[in-house]
């Protein structure tokens, strides 16, 4: 059964044809439209280029933002169109398909829980490290959401009362202390507060990546920023064990990609700084085995089990 996952991004939408190993067949890519109507009509326009060439059983959409706890509905996404819209009974209706939503993360972590890094794991935490960071949890190969379908929000649990200022409306959320911008961040700070030489000083405007290069380059400064990071991911990885307790922990997102320069280090601060470290296993952390196209795979998987365990409805209305 093959059946497509759509990526909705703030700056595109990516469609996959997805079979039931979780391999890519084809995929398109179209610009993120700005009104809702035509974020949905480039939506459905994008899943027919591709259900007109395969037989799909149905459609999983992946989207950067608050569902609905029957996962039916975007109630908010930061970066679309859509505020408090049926999203997946609309679609439904215009493609003549069965459609599934489900929070990126989520999704993403479902591809890594059944064909990836976290495979055959009966409790698995995705967190993924890009602008802010993004979290998921896998209990018994199902998707936790908690009761109204926003857990967990491990990017802005405070770590440091009063710290840095989040986009969320809080301060010292862990996201300000451990993602790209953290990264750049503690960077400038650094800069800020020392004559140190460093390379980044060269550099009117500083991003994470940035700092991870000057890091790989041996600068020092960039270095301590990155130990930074990884001892706030550290700190991240024992709240989430003392929490949840997962065998694996998948790390992905945009700086998942510079993972080998300050995982061990995390790994080394988890394993102290959780509650009975030292009596008690850890769960392994590992870099995520589908990148990119994670959430397309995780959202065309959902929608396969959907398609699987809902009884075929009468064609033709
Ligand atoms: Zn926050």
């Amino acid at each position: 059964m093959l059946t497509i996952g759509v990526d909705v991004g703030g700056t595109s939408v990516r469609a996959s044809v997805v079979d039931p190993h979780g391999e890519i067949l084809e995929t398109r890519r179209v610009p993120t439209p700005k009104s809702g109507p035509e974020l949905n009509a480039a939506i459905a326009a994008t899943v027919r280029a591709l259900s007109d060439r395969y037989p799909v059983a149905g459609v999983g959409l992946a989207v950067a933002g608050f569902v609905s706890e029957d996962r039916r509905v975007v109630r908010f996404a930061p970066h679309l169109a859509w505020r408090q819209v049926a999203v997946a009974d609309e679609l439904a209706e215009q493609l003549g398909l069965p459609v599934v939503l489900e929070h990126d993360a989520n999704a993403a972590a479902i591809a890594e829980q059944r064909f990836g890094a976290a495979t055959g794991a009966r409790v698995a935490a995705l967190v993924a490290i890009g602008t802010g960071i993004g979290a998921a949890l896998v209990i018994d190969g199902q998707v936790f959401r908690g009761a109204h379908g926003v857990a967990p929000e491990l990017g802005h649990l405070r770590v440091v009362p009063g710290g840095r200022q989040c986009s969320c409306g809080k301060r010292g959320c862990l996201e300000r202390y451990c993602s790209g911008t953290a990264l750049a961040a503690t960077a400038g700070e650094m800069l800020r507060d020392s004559s140190e030489p460093s390379a980044l000083r060269e550099l009117a405007e500083l991003t994470g990546v940035d700092v991870a290069r000057a890091a790989e380059a041996g600068d020092p400064l960039a270095r301590r920023a990155v130990d930074d990071l990884a001892c706030w991911l550290g700190e991240g990885l024992a709240l989430v064990a003392d929490v949840y307790d997962p065998e694996v922990v998948v790390i992905s997102g945009g700086v998942s990609s510079s993972a080998h320069l300050y995982l061990d280090a995390a790994r080394e601060h988890y394993a102290a700084t959780m509650t009975g470290a030292g009596h008690r296993p850890l769960a392994e952390v590992v870099v995520a085995h589908h990148g990119d196209p994670a959430a397309m795979i995780g959202a065309a998987t959902l929608a396969r089990e959907h398609a699987l365990a809902t009884p075929k409805a009468p064609s033709g209305g």
